[in-house]
């Protein structure tokens, strides 16, 4: 594998809880196909565990995080990526966001009786109807068919907000397919602006001295407008703003190689993020940027809070308020921001370019 020029930058330590941009291609083909590779362990475990949720919402949830990183390269400025699904099922509401930085958060609002009819369900359809399949197997099998019976009807969206720097831009895209992946691609094949598929693996993993932890691979590669051969074809100089055509060879050869990743290697702790990218595109040259970290982070604070239920009127405050205490609980980490009413009345209003969060109870703290 040879390293882009200006993959100067050493290699971080490890395996886990990084990013990595990758080019496909050589001579002509050059950069015809980009991609991203995320490995990611103890941060996604974090981010996930700290939440104590039954192991398919945590598994749904970390492969809304995955996607979330990989879907971050639309972010060319400062900013944050934020993946929002609503559903009719036992998942009514998931969040999954990512900074430009590199920190990322998520969370899941379910209800736990739906929860179990949908396992109930899944394992009847596998056969075992009391359930007697290692659990493993059932999470995974019920894992396949996620958004049929954990979401339901409803909707993926997802937005990039990148402040003063650029337009806010949502895209949405009906819940359609077995996964949250497949609703991706569903998305992609709609847009005829990008030209991208994505391969992702979520799974619990039991690592050195026996402790499980959740872990997370994927990659995503895309085709670069510019470089479609039909354009040049046509004698274009410039960069053209569909897609290629479906017989592409180069698009359609990476997509191959791509598709032949499987579950235990995008899982594997021991297998670098290079190696891996050499395994599965060795007929290619590959040339990969230098890893950037990933980390579970939020990003809430007192203070946010506090501008927060300052835009709310005295009275709102009072209904929200018990025995004098407003209490905000950030749904993404847990933290938990105490408020007397006194004090908050005795404060000067929210000034007028006071952040334009939602309140509290939507979406948790800002
Ligand atoms: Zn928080």
């Amino acid at each position: 594998m040879t390293k882009a020029s200006d993959a100067t930058t050493p290699p971080l330590g490890g395996t886990d809880d990084l990013l990595q941009v990758f080019q496909l291609g050589s001579g002509p083909a050059r950069d015809a196909v980009r991609g991203r590779i995320v490995r990611l362990g103890p941060a996604l475990d974090q981010a996930i565990g700290g939440h104590g949720y039954p192991a398919p919402i945590a598994g749904l949830l970390g492969e809304a995080l995955t996607l979330a990183v990989l879907l971050g390269g639309m972010l060319k400025y400062e900013g944050v990526f934020t993946l929002q699904l609503k559903g009719s099922g036992a998942v009514r509401l998931l969040v999954a966001d990512m900074t430009s930085a590199g920190a990322v958060r998520g969370y899941a609002q379910f209800d736990g009786a739906l929860l179990d009819a949908a396992m109930a369900a899944s394992d009847a359809a596998a056969g075992d109807p009391d359930g007697t399949r290692p659990s493993g197997k059932r999470v995974a099998a019920l894992m396949r068919e996620s958004v049929p019976r954990l979401l339901g009807q409803g909707y993926l969206a997802f937005t990039v907000d990148q402040g003063v720097h650029a337009q806010r831009y949502q895209g949405i895209v009906d819940l359609r397919g077995p996964t949250l992946t497949e609703c991706v691609h569903h998305y992609f094949a709609q847009s005829e602006q990008m030209r991208a598929r994505l391969k992702i693996a979520v799974g619990a993993v039991q690592g050195p001295g026996g402790v499980s932890g959740w872990r997370a691979g994927g990659i995503m590669i895309q085709r670069m407008p510019d470089a479609d051969p039909n354009a040049a074809a046509r004698g274009s100089t410039a960069a053209v703003a569909v897609g290629p055509s479906e017989d592409d060879a180069a698009w359609t050869h990476a997509r191959a190689l791509m598709e032949s990743a499987t579950d235990a290697e995008l899982l594997d702790p021991g297998l670098a993020s290079d190696r891996l990218l050499w395994r599965l595109f060795h007929a290619e040259e590959v040339h990969a940027h230098p890893p950037q970290p990933v980390r579970a982070q939020c990003r809430c604070s007192r203070e946010r809070v506090r501008l927060v239920l300052l835009s709310l009127s005295p009275d709102s405050r009072d209904e929200l308020a018990e025995d004098g205490i407003l209490a905000v609980t950030c749904e993404f980490c847990g933290a938990r921001y105490p408020f007397s009413t006194a004090e908050l009345a005795a404060q000067p209003d929210a000034p007028p370019d006071a952040p334009p969060d939602p309140p509290p109870d939507a979406r948790g703290a800002p």
